[in-house]
């Protein structure tokens, strides 16, 4: 079974490629920021808490997050393989993924990193603010969260790169080249 971590600012389209490959491999998706959002969405305590942070652009903490994300992988049943999308965003969380995976006797197969400018994320995202219905798909927003990323999630492709793990491809283009580019990177694993 594979593990593979699907890695990029906000807006990269982390949900767009999960959804291709998903698609193609049958491999299970895991969108921590989607589990939140359902939380959110069905009123839990969880969901209360969560929202907090979402709204203004800021993250989980990671001691809830990595609690949140062991019990969501642990309930997924037999699968080809997971994508993780939007989860590790800090290094905390990137070491208690490692050691989760191990005690279960795995490992993350693959980070695959979509770079893209930051000019083009924010392009994105305030489209994407026109009809997501998310509160945090707005400029100012949009804004702390690119900021959140570079200092909290950055730091993830040098931890990445340590691990051998880290696979970089263009995160622009057609939906196509960047699916093919991903596509070429697992099937190579
Ligand atoms: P993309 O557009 O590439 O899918 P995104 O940053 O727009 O990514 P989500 O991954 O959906 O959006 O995350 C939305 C919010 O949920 C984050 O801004 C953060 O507040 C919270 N969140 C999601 N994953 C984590 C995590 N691993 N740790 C902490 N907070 C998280
Ligand atoms: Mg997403």
């Amino acid at each position: 079974m594979k593990n593979i971590v699907i890695f990029g600012a906000p807006g990269s389209g982390k949900g767009t490629q999960s959804a291709l490959l998903v698609e193609k491999y049958g491999f299970k998706h895991i969108s921590t920021g989607d589990v939140l959002r359902n939380e959110i969405a069905g009123g839990s305590e969880l969901g209360k808490t969560a929202r907090t942070y979402i709204d203004d652009g800021k993250l989980i903490p990671d001691e809830l997050m990595i609690e949140i994300l062991a019990s969501v992988y642990d309930g997924l049943g037999q699968t080809e393989g997971v994508i993780f999308d939007g989860f590790p965003r800090t290094i905390p969380q990137a070491e208690a993924l490692k050691e989760m995976l191990a005690k279960r006797g795995g490992q993350v197969d693959a980070m695959l990193e979509l770079d893209v400018p930051e000019a083009m994320l924010v392009e994105r995202l305030v489209e994407r603010g026109k009809t997501s219905g998310r509160a945090d798909d707005n400029e100012a927003t949009i804004r702390k969260r690119l900021d959140v990323y570079t200092r909290q999630t950055a730091p993830l492709i040098d931890w990445y790169e340590h691990e051998g793990k880290r696979h970089a491809v263009k995160g622009y283009g057609s939906l196509e080249e960047i699916n093919a580019a991903l596509c070429a990177v697992i099937d190579a694993l």
